[in-house]
């Protein structure tokens, strides 16, 4: 596809980064299929093909209308296009981009603006967020039920490792993960302690940057970023043998700062380690002898949602599987792997219907085989899911944080 960039963009490096990356697509169409937004809608401007059109037509003419801001609000930046296209495109960068063009050019309702704000203010500060939740599960039995559905109760905590083993990793501790389902990381702790691996934290780390950059707050975003290699740096230079992340959507963008820090001379190398570095904690147990964790597997069967941040932007779409078929669970089958639950960081609350109308086609596909319960690799997709599930949503490392009876 070529793109004549109109003079507001053509000396900028997002410009001709858009339009390097438009370029790569051949406009074929495989991609429309696979597009959750495009099943829903059935509307050629809701499926990734189309989308890139309107920012070609951005791109070109400088302009662009509410319309555009309508269809790139609604994809949920899953990427699954990604995995289908053969022609190689970066869809997930090219909307980023396309996204922090839109906001300069065309304004946004003073509703709209507010709401994305306090969405980024709240939720990119973990301390704010742990406060808001722990209010908000206070008065949960009080709530609508609409309402309290979607407030995750609290989960009750087990000791944590107390002695410190030779190898030592970082675990990035994540926003709204270590205010709602402590557990995911506790027990990543607890495994990986079996494992003869001690996990850290960095004190002064916080928000990967993923709710300020996929909301088009592009420079915020990559304060967070430049924040996180700070508060790393020390411990990788100590030795530390990798950043671990049990939520792929913060995996996924750890694995973008070499990239998207390159233009700052400052950080661009630091960001590159950072990347390189960058492990979800399923591609640590694969290295580890599962055997010796000795997991009580008799749960009933297992349905596992692998989340898009995991299979379409990290590429890892078997690895929780792999694991815990190697641990020994009995999976459930389930269908249309491929395909979003709907949760897509801050979709859920901004494009609420179409959010549900996934989660109910995602809940349908995992159930068919009656399971006992979904396990799944990211916070935000647990806990939208467990919203209208009718049975636990857990991420799977808490499946292996469980001994058998002789052990
Ligand atoms: S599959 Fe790839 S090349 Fe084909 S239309 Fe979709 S994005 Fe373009
Ligand atoms: S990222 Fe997902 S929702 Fe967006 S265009 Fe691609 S397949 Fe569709």
């Amino acid at each position: 596809m070529h793109v004549e960039l109109h003079p507001l963009f053509a000396g900028t490096a997002e410009g001709k980064a858009a339009r390097d990356l438009t370029s790569a697509c051949v406009h074929c169409g495989f991609c429309l299929e696979t597009c959750p937004t495009y099943l829903d809608s059935r509307d050629e401007r809701d499926s990734p093909r189309g989308r890139i059109y309107l920012i070609k037509q951005l791109l070109e003419t400088g302009a662009a209308s509410g319309q555009t801001h309508r269809h790139l609000d609604r994809c949920l930046t899953c990427r699954s296009c990604e995995t289908t296209c053969p022609s190689g495109m970066q869809y997930g960068r090219l909307v980023d981009i396309g996204r922090g063009l839109m906001e300069q050019q065309v304004p946004r309702s003073t509703y709209d603006k507010s709401l994305r704000w306090l969405l980024r203010f709240v939720l990119s500060r973990p301390r704010l967020f742990a406060t808001a939740l722990a209010m908000a599960q206070t008065v949960r039995p009080i709530l609508p039920l609409s309402l309290r559905d979607k407030v995750p109760l609290r989960q009750p905590r087990k000791p944590l490792p107390a002695r410190q083993q030779a190898r030592i990793m970082l675990v990035l501790e994540g926003c709204a993960q270590n205010a709602a389902t402590p557990n995911t990381n506790d027990a990543a702790r607890r495994v990986l302690d079996r494992l003869g691996i001690t996990l850290v934290g960095a004190p002064r780390a916080g928000c990967c940057g993923a709710v300020n950059y996929h909301l088009a707050a592009h420079a915020d975003g990559l304060d967070n970023m430049r924040r996180n290699i700070d508060a790393w740096w020390p411990y990788i230079e100590s030795g530390a043998e990798a950043i671990v992340s049990s939520a792929s959507g913060c995996g996924s963008m750890l694995v973008e700062y070499g990239e998207l820090l390159a233009a700052d001379t400052a950080y661009a190398e630091k960001a590159r380690r950072v990347s390189g570095l960058t492990r979800d904690i399923g591609e640590i147990l694969l290295q580890e002898d599962l055997r010796s964790l000795a997991v009580d597997t008799d749960v009933g069967k297992v349905a596992v949602h692998t989340p898009c941040t995991l299979q379409h932007a990290l590429q890892l779409p078997d690895l929780v599987s792999g694991i815990l078929v190697r641990a020994g669970f009995e999976l459930a089958q389930t269908t249309d792997k491929h395909l979003c639950c709907g949760s897509a960081g801050t979709y859920s609350i901004l494009q609420a219907s179409a959010s549900e109308r996934l989660r109910d086609d995602k809940l349908k596909a995992l159930s068919g085989d009656a399971p006992a319960l979904i396990a799944t690799a990211n916070v935000g997709c647990q806990l939208h899911m467990q919203a209208a599930a009718d049975i636990p949503v857990v991420h799977w490392i808490e499946l292996l944080d469980t001994r058998t009876a002789t052990t």
